[in-house]
């Protein structure tokens, strides 16, 4: 390919849109172009390193023994009817109407399709197991898109879905894909790490994300010292440590005048104590039914864990109103002592001695609060929140806090979509049987930005060979003069024939510039034709990543490169 002929729009200066290093890369080295917030175009040389992102993710998919089928992004409301999320999907899934009136969204997830297709091809245990997978354009409504492809309005993904006999048939199908998602990260050059992570909006038992951990990356992790734990924020759990036992604390509780103080801090400061001493209650409403939730205050309250725990579909902060009728006091005066309402309690506060909270009465505190004595909660459930230096749950050394980007998600859904799409299958037996499921999401969009994000310097991006939209990139020095145009032309061909992605930048433009445009796009492999070296009879091969350039004989040129390629 002839730089001339194709279009890299690069520029100078960095795009006032873009606020993370892979979003500026991807505008300044010409591989994307914004439509409009969270809608943009691939140039041709962005569309070529996601064709080769595309193409590692259909190879391990294929290889891991999953078919490769292609399903609507346009579907009928009522098939996320029957899986009750047509509600639950809330805002961020894009609805329509077609001419005839009848509601219809625009796929963000195709559990449904999936699920209502095989509830009809597939009966019997015979046909059992299979793995479908397509890669595709999926939409999502997001609030904020921001950070380029990493949360955009329309992007690609691959999404896949196991059907199996039973939860061990199912563990060997999760256990293929999450193989296949190690080795796809791995050929595009991604270091990631495994967490465990929240079901979410998709639901099911049991998840691992695959995150390429970033400092600019929109999810929290936890990861141990010393073992293998690593969790998402959402999910992470840790170990609890001795109940939190002040001295001198099974006085009888007490009531303490707090005029205004409604938050920790002024609570602490009057006290002139640890926030870990004062019992933070929120009142919720748990799928509509008031109830408090106490944390120590020194951290706060995992909602996420909360609603998965409780089995609940909605958990929300409860109104004014509610509040004042369910503690009899205002916004800040809830504590657990005497309330009518169901209490959950942090598993931090089991045994917990000699506490302050709110009375459930005005511009009051109670001291010398015990559990157990004056209050004894429904549960101690694990719901706060976990930080850096928390206790790691597996073998309590400490736990450090991480960024990441989620590329990769695995789920253990077991029978939440074939039991509502009546998905059945015959056993040897002639027993009928629900299918069950698992489902695995690649954002193809976002690991093309993340291997960006994860591989770049001061010049520009570093491109892994696996994935760069052309391996090698010839700089003919002066293009008018014959033999350097020559030499460059025929490295070209001799390297397409060998399967090799090259392009040769004959613009007529001052080295220095193509020196500069070579390295922001970042071509793993630049060679300089020069007419000084060609009358020596050699050309130099430098590798993006590396500060030193080589010298090396026009005869072994080809060979030389192409050994670089496959390595
Ligand atoms: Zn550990």
């Amino acid at each position: 390919m002839f730089w001339s002929k194709t279009l890299i729009p690069t520029l100078r200066d960095d795009p006032g849109e873009a606020e993370i290093p892979s979003h500026k890369l991807m505008l300044r080295a010409g591989l994307l172009r914004k439509l409009s917030s969270g809608l943009y175009t691939f140039l041709p040389l962005g569309f070529k390193a996601l064709k080769k992102v595309e193409l590692i993710v259909r190879e391990e998919m294929d290889k891991a023994g999953a078919m490769e089928v292609l399903m609507p992004a346009l579907q009928p409301r009522e098939i996320w009817e029957t899986s009750d999320r047509y509600k639950t999907m809330g805002a961020s899934m894009f609805r329509l109407k077609d001419r005839q009136q009848r509601d219809m969204v625009l796929g963000p997830t195709h559990e449904e399709v999936i699920t209502e297709l095989v509830s009809h091809e597939l009966n019997s245990y015979k046909q059992l197991p299979k793995t479908f997978y397509q890669i595709q354009t999926k939409f999502r409504d997001e609030i904020r898109p921001r950070f380029g492809l990493m949360r955009a309005k329309e992007f690609i993904m691959k999404d896949a879905y196991s059907f199996d006999i039973d939860i061990n048939a199912a563990d060997a199908s999760y256990k293929a894909m999450y193989d296949a998602y190690v080795r796809i990260f791995e050929r595009c050059g991604l270091r990631t790490k495994v967490v465990e992570a929240d079901t979410g909006a998709i639901g099911g038992k049991w998840s691992h994300e695959f995150m390429v951990l970033a400092d600019t990356g929109e999810d929290g992790i936890v990861e141990c010292t010393k073992c293998e734990y690593a969790a998402n924020l959402e999910r992470a759990e840790r170990a609890i440590p001795s109940p939190i036992y002040f001295p001198d604390s099974e006085k009888a509780i007490e009531e303490v005048a707090t005029p205004g103080m409604k938050i920790v801090d002024e609570v602490s400061g009057f006290f002139k104590c640890d926030p870990k001493r004062i019992i933070k209650t929120i009142i919720y409403l748990i799928d509509g039914n008031p109830a408090a939730v106490c944390v120590s205050s020194d951290r706060d309250i995992n909602e996420h864990k909360l609603a998965r725990i409780l089995e609940a579909q909605t958990v929300v902060l409860a109104d004014a109103g509610t509040i004042l009728k369910s503690t009899s006091a205002e916004v800040g005066y809830a504590g657990p002592v005497g309330l009518k309402i169901p209490v959950y309690a942090d598993l931090g506060l089991r045994d917990c001695k000699g506490m302050i909270s709110g009375a459930n009465k005005n511009d009051t505190h109670l001291i010398n609060v015990c559990a157990g004595r004056d209050f004894q909660p429904a549960q101690f459930i694990d719901i706060g929140t976990v930080k850096e230096n928390d206790l790691c749950p597996r073998c309590s050394e400490q736990l450090r806090e991480k960024r990441g980007i989620e590329v990769g998600h695995v789920f253990k859904l077991g029978t939440k979509y074939s039991e509502k799409f009546n998905a059945i299958y015959l056993d040897a037996q002639g027993q009928k049987n629900t299918i069950v499921m698992g489902c695995y999401g690649i954002g193809v969009t976002r690991t093309l930005q993340s291997i960006i994000e994860q591989s770049f310097d001061e010049n520009g991006i570093i491109w892994p060979l696996s994935v760069a939209p052309y391996q090698v990139v010839i700089d003919v020095l002066d293009p008018k003069v014959e033999k350097c145009m020559s030499v460059g032309l025929s490295l070209m061909n001799d390297l397409e024939k060998k399967g090799i992605d090259v392009i040769l930048d004959d613009r007529d433009e001052r080295p220095g510039v193509k020196f500069k445009d070579a390295d922001l796009v970042g071509f793993p492999i630049r060679v300089v034709v020069g007419a000084r070296n060609i009358d020596a009879g050699k050309i130099e091969i430098k590798l993006r990543k590396e500060k030193k350039a080589d010298l090396v004989d026009v005869v072994n040129a080809v060979e030389t490169i192409y050994n670089i390629c496959k390595t």
